[in-house]
């Protein structure tokens, strides 16, 4: 399953890298020691356009700096180094979130109420850690239906994310 599963997601990736370029409805912040000026390039021109920040990879003045910005703000978490989440613990999986969230909610000063999961994996773990973390929103990759049932059931609210990229993808 998780050998289809991460070959439906680089599919789609490269089918959007080939399709007429649109307007990301995000951006996964990973590199912001580099892209720093870029992102703040485009939100400016994109005030609508979601930042889903990596807190605990990316500096923390740096991302104070994308405080200023209108853009709406999510948590982005790499879980696991791959899209394999099997045996990362309930303990781990909260660490993380937990840590991550803190940071951004001290350093925007509000709910940080969107989670969108590294290499778009997730288990029912993760949706746990979510619900006790008080997250509203999970966002996955529209190929996913499979995701999106386990989030709903779990009374969360899927987003349907098709198009996205990364910070270091902006020019
Ligand atoms: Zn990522």
């Amino acid at each position: 399953m998780e050998r289809i599963r991460k070959g439906l997601v680089k599919f789609s990736w490269l089918l959007l890298k080939i399709l007429p370029e649109g307007t990301p409805t995000e951006i996964h912040v990973e590199k912001l020691d580099a892209t720093l000026p870029r992102v703040k390039r485009f939100c400016i021109e994109h005030p609508d356009v979601m930042l889903m920040i990596e807190a605990n990879e990316n500096p923390l003045e740096s991302i104070k700096e994308l405080s200023s910005l209108k853009n709406p703000v999510g948590l982005h978490t790499h879980i696991a180094l791959e899209t394999e989440l099997v045996g990362v613990p309930y303990s781990r999986q909260h660490d993380l979130v937990a840590m991550g969230k803190q940071i951004l909610a001290d350093l925007f000063d509000r709910q940080i109420e969107h989670f969108a999961p590294g290499f778009w994996a997730l288990n029912k773990t993760t949706i746990k850690v979510l619900k006790n973390l008080g997250f509203v929103y999970v966002h996955t990759y529209f190929t996913l239906s499979r995701d999106k049932w386990m989030i709903e059931d779990a009374g969360l609210k899927p987003v349907l994310v098709s198009r996205y990229c990364h910070d270091f993808d902006l020019r």
